[in-house]
């Protein structure tokens, strides 16, 4: 089944939904119940992570 997975504008809270097939409406944020959610895509295939991020050594 097809989850989506959305951020709230809001509260930026990320949740997933799961939509049935024909619904194309947005959730409502389960947090702050705001109707203001970007949906995320869905990053299936592999990716190596962006950014070089420095390891910080002790401190
Ligand atoms: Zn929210």
């Amino acid at each position: 089944m097809p989850i989506f997975e959305y951020v709230c504008v809001s509260c930026g809270r990320r949740f997933e939904k799961l939509l049935k097939a024909g619904v194309t409406d947005n959730p409502d944020c389960p947090v702050c119940g705001s109707a203001e959610v970007n949906k995320q895509l869905s990053t299936f295939s592999a990716g190596a992570s962006s950014s070089a991020d420095c390891p910080s050594s002790g401190g």
